[in-house]
């Protein structure tokens, strides 16, 4: 397999600029905006923590900073190394296998589910079955017509585009992608006023990886040029003990059966999570414990983090809590409790809000959120019968 050298001239310092004036700080881009596709062994010894870990928003933090290189080395490479996800994985072989047969390049895949299951490692690991290039950038990073036509025209046959919260790709932009992704070309405007021509140009045959926490906010039109729609779900906990597991032997961090236990518990369903938890109670382990992580010293580290035994850490906390002392347990707007948690309603609602719903902490109505028993239970708090919410 060949790693070219991707050159995007111009459009190097262009996307920059863009991911200068797209960062916020709660919500940064997951991945920079276009890299070369390079899928990197795992490493036997990683010596620094991904990021330095902190209390509040620690799941936040997990799910929302940019991949770092400690964390992409312990992507798994192929699908035999891929745990979990079982449906998914398997209909991506059969499309691999189909494509490989027909020599064709792979059908357009989306793939949706919330943050830190495995969506970019999957698309690295299609390239790399199926021998080719990925690309990777990011719905918002995508902002003109001619940022999309470099990165198509800088394709080979069969490399994989992978466009990372494609849900935020500019709708200028999503028109030029229907022929792109049907008819393998792109007609563009260059110039203005009399000068305004149309150029057609000519793609190679790729395959487009879109990659999505709000498959909802997809437009009918762009979602029907995926020939498979597949969502990941949270991993359930033998699994994750299964892959901490595997992240420690790679990390070559000892650790016991309960300790990865205590450890997969707390992950919310998500090995990003988990691999950002094991780097902050390997470093515990060294300091406190002589390197070995069994449950006590899990446990213990995650007391210091504030990840309570449900995976909730201090910002779910918090979201809980203001919907329960506030407003009574809700309904209410998503954007009320941004404003009231500091925190960027659209980071609470990719980040935050699926698993407090999976696990029956939130309900969303079409009037806003409630609390529900159990998550007035994860405060400490006992749910206001309508009595009482009324004497309030
Ligand atoms: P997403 O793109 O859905 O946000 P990623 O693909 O970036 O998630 O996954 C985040 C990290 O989680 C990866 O670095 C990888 O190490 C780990 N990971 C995800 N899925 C798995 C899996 N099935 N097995 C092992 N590790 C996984």
């Amino acid at each position: 397999m060949v790693f070219g050298i991707f050159d995007f001239g111009f459009q190097i310092s262009d996307f920059r600029f863009q991911l200068r004036h797209h960062r916020t700080p709660s919500r940064p881009l997951r991945h920079p905006p276009v890299t070369q596709s390079k899928i990197e062994t795992p490493k036997s010894k990683i010596s620094s923590p991904a990021q330095p870990a902190t209390g509040l928003g620690f799941i936040t933090s997990a799910l929302a900073q940019p991949v770092t290189p400690a964390e992409a080395a312990l992507r798994p490479l192929t699908f035999a190394d891929f745990t979990g996800q079982l449906k998914t994985v398997e209909r991506l072989q059969v499309m691999v296998g189909a494509a490989r047969r027909r020599g064709d390049a792979l059908n357009h895949i989306l793939l949706s589910g919330p943050p830190g299951l495995g969506k970019t490692t999957l698309a690295f690991i299609l390239g790399h079955e199926l021998g080719k290039n990925v690309r990777v950038t990011s719905g918002p990073v995508v902002e003109k017509a001619g940022d999309l036509a470099g990165l198509l025209t800088n394709l080979e046959e069969g490399d994989i585009l992978f466009i990372d919260e494609i849900h935020r790709i500019p709708k200028t932009v999503e028109e030029y992608l229907y022929s792109a992704m049907e008819d393998f070309r792109l007609d563009i405007m260059i110039d203005q006023g009399p000068n305004a021509r149309s150029v057609r140009l000519s793609l190679p045959r790729f395959t487009l990886i879109g990659a999505t926490t709000r498959a909802g906010l997809l437009t009918a039109p762009l979602r029907s040029r995926f020939t498979l729609q597949t969502r990941l779900d949270y991993y359930d906990a033998p699994t994750l003990i299964g892959i901490v597991q595997r992240s420690c032997r790679l990390l070559q961090v000892e650790i016991d059966e309960a300790g990865a236990k205590e450890i997969a518990t707390r992950s919310r369903g998500t090995p990003r999570i988990a691999n950002n938890l094991i780097n902050f109670i390997r470093d515990f382990a060294q300091e406190r414990a002589q390197g070995k992580i069994t449950q006590p010293v899990a446990a213990a580290a995650l007391e210091l983090l504030e990840i309570d035994v449900r995976g909730l850490d201090e910002m779910d906390k918090r979201m809980l809590r203001v919907m329960a002392e506030n407003y009574r347990g809700g309904p209410v707007g998503m954007s009320t409790i941004a404003v009231a948690v500091g925190e960027e309603a659209e980071t609470l609602e990719e980040v935050h809000e699926p698993f407090l719903i999976q696990e029956g902490y939130l309900q969303r109505t079409p009037q806003g959120r409630m609390l529900t028993g159990k998550g007035y239970e994860a405060i400490g708090l006992k749910a206001l019968g309508s009595e009482q919410a009324t004497l309030l």
